[in-house]
């Protein structure tokens, strides 16, 4: 079955915030970008999904502009319907990049750390 970019983007339009952070999760989950061993150093890119909020003046973004990585529930609470909008906020406590999600309790893009976002 072909299936056009422009019934895949219909599709993706139909869904809550929610929903396509997983779907995106899943469909780049086995995509690493790069890994690199230095000097008994690990590194690993790949990419996350984000959600700006960008504000200012003449193309100064003031104090309220920033960018967060939209995290995926945890798995003890996957089946809890959150209502699809990414309303819950926090910071990572392991690698410390700012969050955001549908779900209070979630695991960092990232990592992969349990986290809780108010
Ligand atoms: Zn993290």
């Amino acid at each position: 079955m072909v299936v056009k970019a422009e019934q895949v983007r219909e599709y993706l339009e139909t869904l809550t915030e929610g929903e396509l952070a997983e779907l995106f999760y899943q469909a780049s989950s086995n995509l690493i970008v790069k890994e690199v061993y230095e000097n008994g150093d690990f590194y690993q890119e790949k990419i996350c999904l984000a959600r700006t909020i960008y504000g200012g003046s003449e193309g100064v973004p003031d104090q309220e502009s920033t960018t967060q990585l939209v995290a995926l529930p945890a798995k003890s609470v996957r089946n809890v319907n959150w209502g699809g909008s990414l309303s819950q906020s926090g910071n990572c406590k392991q690698c410390k990049v700012e969050l955001v999600s549908v779900a209070k309790k979630v695991v960092c893009p990232v990592c992969n750390t349990d986290n809780h976002c108010t």
